[in-house]
């Protein structure tokens, strides 16, 4: 899970971001949205949610049943301070 985690911050740049950011506390969590109004079953049950990055699905969305494909991103939720 560890050396997962490890490999998945060297493979992809814009996930490794979110996990600095994370860390920095810049943001809260990442969420994970559809860009389909009518995203299909399992990317309906994974999105409207917030992660954190270890526990953030991969796009696409493994299973995906959508006709053009996981069309599915990332959204950061950034910490508002007031
Ligand atoms: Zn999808």
């Amino acid at each position: 899970m560890a050396d997962d985690l490890a490999r998945r911050l060297r493979d992809d740049p814009e996930f490794a971001r979110f996990q600095t950011m994370y860390l920095d506390g810049g943001i809260d969590g990442i969420a994970l949205v559809a860009a389909d109004s009518d995203p299909c079953p399992t990317c309906l049950g994974l999105t409207d949610r917030s992660y954190i990055p270890s526990g953030l699905p991969r796009l696409p969305i493994a299973g995906c049943s959508a006709p053009g494909g996981c069309r599915c991103r990332y959204e950061p939720n950034v910490t508002v301070y007031e």
